[in-house]
């Protein structure tokens, strides 16, 4: 057998785009390196750079001969400061003014591009700048004034410059869970045909449902990750779990809007229920942080990969090291080679779940059968998969040894790059099952995975076009 040296990780690497990783050489680069998705934070980008990232990304996959998946991060209802240039220097105990429209600072004045919040918040509530950098509380509120106003006692002071986000814990925010940005960013996403779609400050399940709304109204069947950054989502995880496809474990603005030392127990809290329902999850931020600046990475962000991999998170991010860092590929390569130590190790639990909800009757019994034989006795198993269901509950049931999932729809094998475990290939469309696996064989001989000889366990439908897992059989490579 001579796979394991060959596929990529079990762990999947999501790698942020941006000036870093824009060029079609660096773009290939980072897909050897490991990069299974690639995330365009809308935040930083327009419907030209939503284009230009997609096309760019499609030719480096398609010259590497790799499925890579697009994830399009729509901004959501993010506050930021006006413009501040200078930026203002804030010392503990200064009265700052946020004025209600998007004005240039002035002295100790500056503009907002959330003009509810004068209605929003009352005096004390905490308010944070710059990720938590600065902070202070409400001393004020005067909605009365032509732009309304709130004054902020400055706690933790520091500078203050334009369009940094601005954090309100624990305040219920009027503003609606998906922006006129973002509805343009969607549909711009889905004409050049993303994967998946994330939804920032998921509130409750009803802003998942407001954005599969959207998608519907677009006739698009994009699955939704719901961002993980807000207290009120981790009350309503259960219900937000049940209306998304998946979670990211959003630690940037989590470590924001709650306090820094309970992040660790809300990740793996998350990451569990996530795998208990079935749900993709994606553990994110600061992951390799240090990486923006320098080669190598802390020992304390090596151990914080390993761990989320051991709790049982589908995929790890990266995002200022590939999108702005100045070592993106060391980056992935480290990612990577985490990824491999931790998954041959002992600690790396790849058993399978139970009480999984989905898939009942006869096809969720062969196919966790196929995921207990291949787990007893290690071989490569193999998924016809149409739709990608299959290949999906083979994923959540995290067998040993590798999942080729094969399928004759392009878009089903991208997506696939994200799932756990499965290594997808697309099959030529053929009528019946002994050529669908004709065609496996011969695309895993292609690609050095399998040798004459080797046993793959073959799970399928009864058609190729049935999703439905109906048998299972050893076939043994000619
Ligand atoms: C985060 O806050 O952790 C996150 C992933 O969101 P963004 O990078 O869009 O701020």
């Amino acid at each position: 057998m001579v796979y394991s040296d060959r596929v990529r990780t079990r762990t999947k690497i999501v790698a942020t785009l941006g000036p870093a990783s824009s060029e079609p050489e660096q773009l290939r680069a980072l897909v050897e390196a490991g990069v299974d998705v690639f995330r365009i934070n809308a935040s930083h980008a327009d419907a030209d750079a939503i284009r230009r990232q997609v096309a760019r990304v499609r030719r480096a996959a398609a010259d590497c001969g790799e499925p890579v998946a697009l994830l399009l991060d729509l901004q959501g209802p993010k506050i930021r400061t006006g413009k501040a240039e200078p930026p203002l220097v804030l010392a503990a105990g200064d009265t700052l003014t946020v004025v209600m429209d998007d004005r240039p600072a002035e002295g100790l004045r500056i503009g907002t591009t959330y003009p509810e919040m004068a209605q929003d918040v009352a005096p004390g509530d905490r308010v944070l700048f710059a990720d938590g950098a600065l902070s202070g509380e409400v001393a004020a509120v005067r909605r009365a004034l032509s732009p309304p106003e709130v004054d902020i006692r400055m706690i933790d002071g520091g500078e203050l410059g334009s369009h940094k986000g601005i954090n309100l814990p624990g305040v219920a925010m009027s503003v609606p869970s998906m922006t006129d940005k973002d509805r343009a960013d969607l549909a711009t996403g889905l004409e050049v045909g993303i994967d998946y779609v994330a939804l920032s400050f998921v509130r409750t399940a009803d802003d998942v449902h407001a954005l599969h709304r959207e998608l519907d109204r677009h006739d698009a069947h994009v699955p939704v990750i719901a961002k993980i950054e807000k207290p009120e989502a981790l009350v309503a995880l259960d219900g937000i779990l049940d209306a998304a496809e998946g979670v990211m474990v959003a630690r940037g603005d989590l470590g924001v809007e709650m306090p820094l030392h309970s992040v660790p127990v809300h990740q793996k809290d998350i990451v569990e229920r996530a795998a208990r329902r079935g749900r993709l999850v994606i553990t994110a931020t600061q992951m390799l942080d240090s990486m923006e600046r320098n080669p190598r990475p802390t020992r304390a962000e090596t151990t914080d990969v390993a761990n989320a991999i051991f709790d049982g998170t589908d995929a790890v991010m990266l995002s200022g090291e590939t999108s702005i860092g100045r070592h993106p590929l060391e980056a992935v390569r480290t990612m990577d080679a985490i990824c491999r130590a931790a998954e041959e190790s002992r600690f790396f639990h790849a058993t399978p779940l139970d009480r999984l909800p989905e898939l009942q009757g006869h096809a969720g019994a062969v196919t966790r059968a196929a995921c207990h034989a291949v787990t007893e006795a290690p071989r490569p198993l193999v998924v016809f998969t149409w739709s990608g269901a299959t290949a999906r509950y083979v994923s959540r049931l995290r067998p040993k040894g590798p999942i080729f999932a094969m399928s004759p729809n392009q878009e089903v094998v991208d997506r696939l790059a994200l799932v756990w475990g499965v290594i997808p290939f697309r099959t030529p469309l053929v009528k019946t099952i002994e050529d669908m696996t004709l065609a496996a064989e011969k695309l895993l001989k292609e690609a050095g995975l399998v040798l004459q000889g080797d046993e793959l366990l073959v799970l399928g439908g009864n058609s190729p076009q049935q999703e439905a897992a109906a048998f299972l059989k050893v076939h043994v490579v000619a």
